[in-house]
């Protein structure tokens, strides 16, 4: 296919207003489905399960097989609505939505549609700069996942082209919340940041609340980005085009400026948007066309005859909103002016995703200073190299522990670098490395000043060099002494020995 045209992003903004629309999928991680009593994949427990392992009757839409309601995504489904600023419905319903796919043994997905458990509500995204976006929300509805097709053979990894294809079940019936904002407007130039920032909040409620893993390389938060471009002075919405799974922050940024600029180079031209959903190509960083979309579908819905209305009491609701956490971006305020960190140290956290761990860490004793600098420094520098999260590494009270040692001057920076390797590779806590490795700094000055006298008398022009005021030759002796206690030295005890030393024999 021929590349489309791009018009320059700043000139498209100089001739149109772009509005965005998100779709965002969160699966839950609720112990079991959402109307089945089989293992839910997106639970931490169940990652590694064998495809079609974690199915029910129900998942499969097998004959007389009947769904029930989870109460535990319920309730994560109200505690997200809440979260997010929603009204919740005193009762709502289930709906059926009809189409073939092979991922979909009934032939409908249980869904909601005219009655959304959660509607009308608003988030505050904060931008790289502070500035604070407040987005609407239109709902946020329950549905089940459906399954996951591997097509086999082509060279795209799509049906097209593909020998054979793979059917998992796994995923049939998980539990996901849709949330879906209203048009929004007035974010101009920062559309595509604001899409980023808008997804990287609800991470982070999902995060908070505990109702999700989370995690988007793995599809448990997806997002569909709508956009439209409207000439400036029109009042009328452009038609818009849905690029459906995008499945990262990075990827949502860059698909919402690519379709702005790719839109804004028809538009310019004289021609129309075709309202339908699109591929995002990572590799390549474009989209591609999907399938056509109108606005009216018709899935034929109706009302889900299985199931009964949902209708949380207002004492459920009550319990639920009382019990929600600090909202993130508030959270974040609080401990950026807790911690005295600069904007790039804070940020550095925020990135490195490491909010928890610092805040753990200090918790655990440790000066914020020192803890940013243990998990932004060496142990992400470890995991990346090691392919894994920093979380996962160490815990927070050993990192603590660690500088604990540090800071009393059991150990040097350098010791405790390695003393970090010998906990990551779980030989126990920190003083449990130290005591079985024998890494303890030498503070024993007779030892030292014993290194010393013996490298002074080695190197008597050196000696001479000190005594005759050039204190910077001094360092050919440190050298000397701390590779004779193995590193195990204080850099700075043993300076102020030597020059001791020196002034004294
Ligand atoms: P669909 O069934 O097509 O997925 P939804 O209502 O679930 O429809 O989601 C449509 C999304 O697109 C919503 O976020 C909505 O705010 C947004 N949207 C609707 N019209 C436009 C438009 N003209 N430009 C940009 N976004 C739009
Ligand atoms: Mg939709």
């Amino acid at each position: 296919m021929a590349a489309a045209q791009l018009m320059d992003f700043d000139k498209a903004l100089e001739m149109f207003e772009p509005v965005i629309g998100l779709e965002v999928h969160v699966e839950l991680n609720t112990k079991t489905k959402m109307f089945s009593p089989a293992a839910n994949p997106a639970h931490a427990d169940n990652h590694d399960a064998e495809p079609n392992t974690l199915v029910a009757p129900v998942d499969l839409g097998l004959p007389g097989a009947m769904p029930t309601v989870n109460a535990e995504a319920i309730r994560s489904s109200i505690s997200l609505g809440l979260a997010l600023g929603c009204s919740i419905a005193p009762s709502s319903r289930f709906a059926r939505k009809n189409y073939f796919y092979p991922d979909l043994g009934k032939n409908y997905q249980i869904s909601q549609y005219d009655e959304p458990i959660a509607f009308e509500g608003q988030v505050d995204v904060e931008l790289t700069d502070g500035t604070i976006v407040t987005v609407p929300i239109e709902r946020a509805h329950m549905e089940e996942d459906a399954g996951k097709l591997t097509h086999v053979g082509g060279a795209t990894g799509r049906i097209q082209g593909a020998e054979y294809s793979l059917v998992d079940y796994n995923r049939a019936g998980v539990p996901l919340v849709e949330i879906v904002t209203k048009p929004i407007f007035g974010a101009e130039h920062r559309a595509p940041e604001l899409a980023k920032a808008y997804l990287a909040t609800i991470r982070d409620i999902a995060i908070a609340l505990g109702i999700s893993e989370a995690r988007m390389e793995r599809g448990n938060i997806r997002c569909d980005a709508n956009v439209s471009l409207r000439p400036r002075g029109e009042e009328r919405l452009g038609t818009r085009t849905e690029t459906k799974n995008v499945n990262s922050m990075r990827s949502v940024e860059r698909a919402v400026r690519y379709e702005i600029q790719r839109q804004a180079a028809i538009l310019a031209g004289g021609g129309t948007i075709t309202q339908e959903t699109r591929h995002w190509h990572e590799d390549t960083g474009t989209t591609s066309p999907g399938r056509p979309k109108s606005d009216a579908d018709d899935y034929r819905y109706f009302p889900e005859p299985d199931l009964l209305p949902v209708a949380p009491s207002a004492e459920l609701i009550e319990e639920l909103r009382a019990a929600l956490p600090e909202p993130p971006a508030a959270r974040r305020r609080r401990l950026k002016a807790d911690w005295g960190f600069t904007d790039l140290e804070f940020q550095d956290v925020v990135n490195g995703g490491l909010l928890n761990e610092v805040e753990a860490t200090v918790a655990a004793g440790a000066a914020p200073q020192s803890a940013r600098k243990w998990w932004t420094g060496e142990i992400t520098r470890i995991a990346n190299a090691e392919g894994r999260e920093p979380g996962a590494l160490v815990a927070p009270e050993h990192v603590a522990a660690l500088q604990g040692l540090v800071d009393e001057g059991t150990l040097t920076d350098k010791l405790a670098r390695q003393v970090l390797e010998g906990v990551i590779a779980g030989e126990g806590t920190p003083q449990e490395v130290v005591d079985a490795r024998g890494l303890a700094v030498v503070s024993d000055d007779g030892a030292l000043i014993a290194a010393i006298d013996e490298a002074l008398a080695a190197q008597p022009d050196v000696l001479q060099k000190i005594r005759d005021g050039k204190v910077q030759a001094a360092g050919a002796i440190i050298g000397a002494v701390m590779k004779a206690m193995k590193g195990q030295a204080d850099a700075a005890r043993v300076r102020e020995l030597i020059l001791e030393r020196a002034s004294q024999a």
